[in-house]
């Protein structure tokens, strides 16, 4: 990283690509001086908090958790106040959960400061990093890229080292618990590993009596209908696991491509 002024950052998101990232990194030796942070929105699944601790361990270095210093619940009431109905929830048209408690905290963060930050996508992905606008001193490196880092060689990078973060056993990315990036079958997942945070995902959805109209986290059903599907044995997961599969909980990770062509639809800030 040489002896340049510039500050060098890699922002872990509590998914696989940028937790290989900062590993890959330390094993090249290009680590030193290297600042580490995690954008806490406070909203994050168990898993991936001890999954940072774990990181932290192996890098031998704080992760710095970046926040915005306000809840969730508290910007939910602004946005409705603002938008002047009953439950102006974020959605993918409508991110401000990501502008409000990830980027004014990331910026915060770097000031007017001139720094690399280093990305984790990869050699086999297009999608570029996101860079805010009002960020021009951020210069963006992709080391998987230049070094021809692909799927596979991210998922043995973690196997060797840190492990594979577990709640890629139902869930295709890092993000908040009631990320509206996740499929039905990750809301069901989240309802079994977290019922908890199901319920309280749920307790922000409205219906408007007047109207009728529903704001949901996805569109077409609402947590509590997916509920009772669940409850009444109505829900059938789209890909069941067969007895004869013998593969670990990480080989198939590792198998279903499909999963990670959903993170083309999010930010690195949330997924990578
Ligand atoms: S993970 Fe999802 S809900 Fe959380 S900030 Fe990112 S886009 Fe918004």
């Amino acid at each position: 990283m040489g002896q340049d002024k510039k500050r060098h950052i890699l922002g872990l998101s509590g998914g696989k690509d940028s937790a290989a990232l900062a590993v890959y990194l330390k094993q090249k030796g290009l680590s030193e001086n290297m600042e580490y942070f995690f954008l806490d929105t406070g909203c994050e699944l168990p898993e991936v908090y001890e999954f940072l601790d774990r990181m932290e361990v192996y890098l031998d270095v704080e992760v710095k958790r970046l926040n915005s210093n306000k809840k969730f619940e508290d910007y939910l009431k602004t946005q409705v106040r603002m938008h002047q109905h009953e439950n102006f929830l974020p959605s993918p048209f409508s991110r401000w959960c990501t502008k409000l408690m990830k980027i004014k905290p990331l910026e915060k963060f770097i000031g007017l400061d001139s720094v690399v930050s280093y990305i984790g996508i990869r050699a086999d992905e297009k999608r570029g990093g996101y860079i805010s606008k009002n960020t021009r001193n951020i210069q963006p490196v992709y080391p998987f890229k230049e070094d021809g880092i692909v799927r596979e060689d991210v998922f043995r990078i973690l196997r060797e080292t840190v492990g594979i973060p577990s709640y890629y056993k139902w869930r295709s990315r890092s993000g908040c618990y009631f990320c509206f990036y996740q499929r039905i079958d990750e809301w069901a997942g989240l309802y079994e590993h977290h019922h908890d945070l199901f319920m309280k995902a749920m307790s922000f959805e409205k219906i408007d009596e007047a109207t009728g109209k529903k704001y949901t986290w996805s569109e077409g059903v609402s947590l509590a209908e997916l509920r009772e599907k669940i409850k009444s044995g109505k829900y059938t997961p789209p890909v069941q696991k067969s007895p004869k599969d013998t593969r670990s909980w990480q080989q198939r990770v590792l198998d279903d491509y499909e999963n990670d062509e959903l993170d083309d639809q999010a930010c690195w800030l949330c997924s990578l």
